[in-house]
């Protein structure tokens, strides 16, 4: 009998791919210490020729960074500027008029700088193997031999590497490359940006990956982080046809968000700046559901002016012109300290004088980045939503909305505490709409920190504790018809989207990446369909037993 043997690494992109190992093209071969050294009168040549090829490999690459979009594009572009750092070119320089030939002087002063990127760790670690892949680009086009990279494979095939550089990976096709599993990196590693925006499953950090020879047939698990080999081809078949199925529609989806039987729920971005704003448009999503003001702050020492908060907000009303804005006032405190918010040192932050609590002692504050925001919105359609976080009183809720009505702008408060929740009707009827934050929520109704990994499975908005509150208020909202979004993590994952929707949530708003899977996955669906798989997870006693009780509701025919 067939003998599957199962390879273990980190999960970065779910879904499966069933397929033939292939391995990326030859690293020139080249041993510097095989190298003459330049003779002097020649060594200025020497530097030139370095120059032009490291000038030709950047050239090659903004060329195609040009033809790319999105993190391809940007990629490339880093990749491009890593061939062009002054500090490498002027250390390869260095080494050339010593005497040391092109290619080697190429080969040593990447090795100096890959040992300070690694020395210092993290991201900077990571980086290494676009240096590595910048020098072998370099030093191929010094020996005119081609360049090397991912050969374009003859049937769908799973890519595996050590690691793959941004310049092998981007404008990868992924009808032809359906999974990319390597033997190093980490989860924001190139590999994993990549694989997140061609959406094609992901597995890094592989141990053993280099015993799978190029041609053996391979089953990518991208959710458990797994690597098949020779798996049963039945079985294969059948978990990428379902994956497959999904991940089409997935890709094909455009919005807006609506359900299979038409309920409209307009599906909205999370962002944090003009920038984030600008890359979000790149996503099917229809406006901003949550823009948090305060991470553009978290490094200013002090108070930033209204005219420059104006300039802040307005890229973001630029960015999505014409589309739902909705922005957060200041969530400073606990988790998000700002400098310029002096506060008192506080044994409990996540339950102390954070949010919207800081307008009490600092009302100018918040005066201010109203004053902005009215600035900002001052000539663009539609005004936009102000909500304010850690709203737990009917009382603050006015106060807050009588704020922002002065400045002829819409009024909100976030439903982050169980307080607020529970009395959601008298909070309502202070304000246009509510969003519900489900990471705070779920935080403040278990009791449970958000930041503590051992107490993941309490933090989880899956609890039925939470799910209840958010029906509370979603059925809250349905009485005075007020609209009721999601803003939390909660609303970027699929399953739970058709839950929130069958409790009575009418728009969600999630990291940009994650818009397509929740659009697409609600299209499938019917009303009924995610009012069945609600009743049954509030019906389960823990998250596991409510997203087992969610699938199959879903799974059922609508009305069966
Ligand atoms: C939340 O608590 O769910 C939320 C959206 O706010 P933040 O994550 O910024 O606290
Ligand atoms: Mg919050």
């Amino acid at each position: 009998m067939e003998h599957t043997h199962v390879l273990n690494g980190t999960p970065v992109v779910g879904g499966h791919a069933y397929g033939p190992a292939i391995w990326p093209g030859e690293r020139p071969v080249y041993d510097p210490s095989d190298a003459a050294s330049v003779v002097e009168d020649e060594r200025e040549v020497e530097i030139k020729r370095f120059t032009d090829a490291a000038a030709a490999v950047a050239g090659r690459l903004r060329e195609r960074a040009s033809h790319a979009s999105g993190a391809a594009a940007e990629v490339l572009s880093a990749t491009a500027g890593l061939a062009e750092d002054r500090g490498w070119i002027g250390a390869a320089s260095g080494l050339i008029k010593k005497g040391t030939a092109a290619p080697a002087a190429a080969v040593a002063a990447t090795e100096q700088f890959a040992t300070m990127f690694t020395k210092l760790g993290g991201l900077m670690a990571e980086r290494v193997t676009d240096l590595n892949d910048v020098r072998d680009r370099v030093v191929a086009e010094l020996l005119g031999v081609a360049e090397p990279g991912v050969p374009e494979p003859a049937e769908p095939s799973v890519l595996l590497a050590d690691d793959l550089a941004p310049a092998d990976t981007a404008g990868l096709d992924p009808k032809k490359v359906t999974a990319l599993v390597t033997r190093l990196g980490g989860p924001t590693s190139h590999t994993a940006i990549i694989a997140r925006q061609l959406g094609i499953p992901c597995v890094v950090a592989v141990s053993g990956l280099g015993a799978v020879a190029a041609g053996t047939v391979v089953l990518v698990d991208g959710t458990a982080g797994t690597l098949e080999v020779d798996p049963d081809a039945g079985d294969a078949a059948a978990r990428v046809e379902e994956s497959r199925r999904m991940a089409e529609l997935v890709a094909d989806w455009r919005g807006p968000g609506v359900t299979g039987d038409g309920r409209p729920i307009a599906v909205l971005a999370n962002v944090a700046d003009g920038r984030s704003a600008r890359s979000a448009t790149a996503h099917p999503v229809e406006g901003v559901g949550l823009f948090r003001t305060e991470l553009a702050f978290l490094d200013r020492a002090d108070e930033p002016s209204v005219e420059e908060q104006t300039r802040l907000y307005r890229e973001v009303l630029d960015a999505f012109e014409g589309q739902k804005v909705v922005i957060r006032t200041l969530d400073a405190g606990s988790d998000k300290p700002l400098k310029f918010v002096t506060q008192v040192e506080e044994t409990n932050p996540a339950l102390g004088v954070r949010g919207n609590r800081i307008a009490d002692e600092h009302p100018e504050i918040r005066a201010a980045q109203l004053d902005a925001i009215a600035a900002a919105a001052d000539g663009h359609q539609p005004t936009p939503w102000v909500m304010a976080p850690m709203i737990a009183s009917a009382t603050e809720a006015a106060e807050f909305a009588g704020e922002v009505r002065r400045r002829g702008l819409i009024a909100g408060v976030m439903i982050e505490v169980p307080a607020a929740a529970v009395l959601a009707e008298s909070i309502l009827a202070e304000v246009d709409f509510v969003s519900i934050g489900t990471n705070d929520l779920t935080q403040y109704t278990m009791a449970a920190d958000r930041m503590s990994a051992e107490l993941a499975s309490l933090t989880d908005p899956w609890q039925p504790a939470v799910l209840t509150l958010i029906g509370g208020v979603a059925r809250a909202g349905a009485v005075v018809d007020k609209p009721v979004g999601v803003c939390g993590e909660a609303a970027a994952d699929p399953l739970l989207a058709c839950v929130l929707v069958g409790l009575g949530v009418t728009s969600l708003s999630t990291a940009p990446a994650a818009a397509a899977a929740v659009g697409a996955r609600l299209a499938e669906v019917t009303v009924d369909q995610c009012r069945a798989a609600a009743e049954a997870a509030l019906a389960t006693a823990d998250p596991a037993a409510a997203r087992a009780a969610a699938t199959a509701a879903l799974a059922a025919a609508p009305g069966s």
